[in-house]
């Protein structure tokens, strides 16, 4: 019994330490971190921000007679003049960041500390994707691109590295990840995804991590190689407000209110996935509110495939959802999207007869395009101005310390013996 304990000690000894050393370690340019934890707090340098825009739905077939499979979903939205930093709506993960930076210390909390850990591994591992000979970030279709950023990205930063394709995909069925890396293991299975009901909206989402979430390609054709990045360019104004993505984030928030009623808010999200941007969606299926965020690149750049802090950040938050966000601010709550007035007749159904899996489902694709408007109002909370100002602090420290590094090569951390 006392050898059982001692070995536990010691054992417990090795993981603290351990977990000591990933708090500790920093291989990754930390001041490039701490200004990409700003970009969701402030509007600062007025381009990279990441805001967050409710929608008023116009009209959708959210409760036709027949029922609409997501293909088909069809919603006409206009955003609001107002909009909300992207930090706002996940106070409790920016919280997590801000204690960390300012006490280098681990979270008290166990999921928490767990979360963060995969945050600080992930940062301080290689950050890219190694595509097999001859291919690059065009030649592989949207849907193979969804896969590999579940794989390689959002199954990295949360509490379980589990998540469903679907089976109907056009991608391989294999165990292997399909980019260059033989070791390279899928950690997703595929199956079914289906959801919804057939009296209304439903059909089958592409990937579900953990049972939590929901991941989309954005594109108009998921299983055609996408053109040339110019190409891109044009068709980058036309990936906000997809009325699929729109649907299928309604649905999935209703589903979710239903499975969790213990939630402290039902603010749910889903990630859409294009050829070099990541946006999230995000539905209240109790105070009837749904937003957007503005666009963020995937990769640092094109060539390098290399993850950009601000898709790792925003992916780190919304994968974990159920910890970081806070919910919708005070002010938000006259944001209402209108969707309980538009699918009133059939909010019964929204309500209590929304399933996951076994949906019958048909496979059609087809996607309504949108432009965007001019950019709104933004509100900021006194929470997200003050965080603001002690990140300000942080990559002022961050940024002298970088100097006074660069002139004291003799102290480098990470030389080796
Ligand atoms: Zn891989």
């Amino acid at each position: 019994m006392g050898r059982c304990k001692r070995r536990h000690n010691m054992a417990t000894d090795a993981k603290r330490r351990k977990i000591v050393n990933i708090f500790d370690e920093k291989k990754y340019d930390a001041a490039q971190w701490v200004h990409a934890i700003l970009t969701l707090c402030s509007n600062m340098d007025n381009k990279s921000h990441v805001i967050l825009t409710p929608q008023k739905i116009k009209t959708c077939n959210a409760s036709t007679s027949k029922g609409t499979s997501f293909p088909k979903a069809f919603c006409d939205t206009e955003p609001y003049n107002e909009c909300y930093m992207f930090g706002d709506i996940f106070q409790n993960g920016i919280n997590v960041l801000r204690n960390y930076r300012e006490t280098r210390e681990a979270p008290k909390d166990q999921q928490l500390n767990f979360v963060l850990q995969k945050l600080l591994d992930f940062l301080n591992s290689k950050r890219s994707i190694k595509l097999r000979d001859n291919q690059n970030l065009h030649s592989i279709s949207e849907t193979e691109l969804t896969v590999l950023v579940a794989n390689h990205l959002l199954g990295k930063l949360g509490t379980s590295p589990c998540y469903l394709i679907d089976q109907n995909s056009c991608g391989k069925k294999q165990d292997e990840c399909f980019c260059g890396e033989i070791s390279c293991k899928m950690t997703g299975e595929y199956g079914d995804t289906s959801i919804g009901n057939v009296e209304v909206w439903h059909g089958n989402l592409d990937i579900i991590i953990n049972d939590e979430l929901a991941v989309e390609p954005l594109g108009e054709n998921p299983d055609s190689p996408v053109g040339n990045s110019a190409v891109d360019n044009k068709l980058k104004s036309c990936l906000q407000r997809n009325p699929q993505i729109i649907a299928q984030t309604i649905v999935f928030s209703f589903l979710q209110k239903k499975k969790h009623p213990e939630r402290s808010n039902f603010l749910t999200p889903c990630i859409g996935i294009g050829s070099t941007e990541l946006l999230v969606m995000l539905y209240d299926s109790e105070h009837d509110v749904l937003l957007e965020s503005s666009s963020i690149p995937l990769f640092e750049n094109d060539f390098s495939l290399e993850f950009s802090f601000q898709a790792i950040l925003v992916s780190w938050l919304t994968v974990n959802y159920k910890f970081f966000c806070s919910g919708i601010v005070e002010t938000d709550e006259k944001h209402t999207s209108d969707f309980f007035f538009h699918a009133k007749e059939k909010m019964h159904i929204y309500e209590e007869k929304l399933k996951l899996g076994n949906v019958s489902t048909n496979n059609a694709h087809s996607v309504e395009k949108k432009f965007v408007l001019a950019p709104p109002n933004l509100i900021r909370s006194n929470f997200i101005c003050e965080t603001t100002r002690a990140f300000l602090i942080s990559l002022a420290e961050e940024e002298t310390s970088d100097c006074a590094a660069s002139s004291d090569s003799g102290t480098d951390s990470s030389s080796k013996n």
